[in-house]
């Protein structure tokens, strides 16, 4: 077995009421005036905020109204500088939270975003610590409360590119399934089926390890007998802790060992199309699955990973005798069920097909997907992934 390293948040403090902790934990790491990043809906945060200011501190709010941008995180690290925060606090989706993680960096490095993004930017690394940053997530799906990188879009350039550093990760990462009560089943189904995503690429991923497999295993389990039911009628606080547990385990799986093609392209069509995340990572997961599934039949038919897709389908069916098929077949399923929409809805067409192979090519999440795939099979994901989910 070759070596592994896993790194996660300082702290993670899981369970129903345990946003009730906040402002003590927060006071504890010693900010006083925090900058609040929320999403678009303030609603969410209120209590939070209310709360904070109860127990004495400043409260600065910042709104992310859609995917986190680079203006954005400039905006935001303007704001925390002039007035002087000691401290990031993000409550919300996964754009309100890598949007906080990038200001909470930003607001203690000198100099601009594009100094330090990959791909747009000079790429340069972090030199300092950020603020103590505090994440709270309020959808099942991003897992970004516990992962090391913030992803940001670049209009003029109409792709994202990502922040990295070990910096990045939270002080502290405060998860209550509590706080998924209300959220649109939509919302839960487009995030849920990304969180589903972030178990099952990094345990086909070349760079898996046994603390990554552990948890994607009660990950995929959890999510298997959860988001059917969660999505389809208003989740009960069972459902709702499966699906935090599935978010949560998919970032700690993510950030530890990659992703794959379905997050290769991922990154590259939400850019070029202002698809929602979760809903791409959707759109393309069962096509990824079987194109993976024939190339390494066909070109390695030893790889560890063609067992792998059979450990998938026994967590996702139930059923210790699945085959990796039978895997495919359920999650297309559930697409179904859930009406998971394909990237036409949001304008991609035949046409886009080879821009989009070519960029995602070149993306850090192809480069964990467990085989290395050609043009055609690439192309061919594309093209399925237009129709939709269960295509
Ligand atoms: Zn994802």
């Amino acid at each position: 077995m070759p070596g592994f390293e896993f790194a996660t948040a300082t702290r993670i403090l899981f369970g129903a009421g345990r946003i009730a902790d906040a402002p003590a934990e927060i006071e504890a790491l010693g900010a006083r005036r925090v900058l609040l990043v929320t999403g678009r809906s303030g609603d969410r945060s209120a209590p939070l905020a209310a709360s904070l200011a109860a127990r004495g501190m400043s409260v600065v709010p910042f709104r992310v109204a859609g995917e986190p941008t680079v203006d954005l995180a400039r905006e935001g690290t303007a704001r925390a500088r002039a007035e002087g925060c000691d401290g990031v606090v993000a409550i919300g989706g996964g754009s309100a939270l890598d949007c906080g993680k990038a200001i909470a960096a930003l607001a203690a490095n000198e100099g601009d975003v594009l100094d330090y993004l990959e791909v747009v930017g000079r790429g340069r690394p972090l030199a300092r610590a950020s603020l103590p940053f505090v994440a709270v997530p309020t959808t099942a799906g991003t897992g970004s409360e516990v992962t090391r990188n913030a992803v940001l879009g670049s209009a003029g350039d109409r792709v994202k590119a990502s922040l990295r550093s070990p910096f990045l990760l939270a002080r502290l990462a405060i998860v209550d399934p509590d706080l998924l009560a209300g959220v649109p089943p939509s919302v839960l189904a487009a995030s849920g089926l990304d969180a589903l995503t972030q178990l099952v690429e990094p345990y086909l991923s070349a760079r898996a390890n046994p603390l990554t497999d552990a948890l994607a295993g009660e990950g995929m389990r959890r999510s298997a007998r959860s988001l059917r039911r969660a999505c389809l009628a208003a989740p009960d606080a069972a459902a709702r802790e499966d699906l935090a547990v599935a978010s949560l385990f998919g970032g700690l799986c993510l950030a530890n060992a990659g992703l794959g093609a379905v997050h290769g392209f991922a990154g590259v069509a939400g850019a070029m199309f202002d698809a929602p995340h979760g809903a791409t990572c959707a759109a393309l997961l069962v096509a990824s699955l079987e194109v993976n599934l024939r190339a390494l039949r066909a070109r390695a038919p030893g790889h560890a990973a063609v067992g792998r897709f059979r450990d998938v389908a026994a967590w996702l069916t139930g059923r210790p005798d699945a085959t990796a098929e039978d895997g495919i077949a359920w999650i297309a399923g559930l697409c179904r069920d859930l009406r998971v929409p394909g990237l036409g809805r949001y304008g991609m067409t035949v046409s886009d097909v080879p821009a989009l192979v070519e960029r995602a090519k070149r993306a850090s999440s192809m480069r964990a997907n467990p085989i290395a795939l050609e043009d055609d099979e690439l192309a061919e994901i594309a093209e399925r992934s237009i129709a939709g989910a269960a295509g």
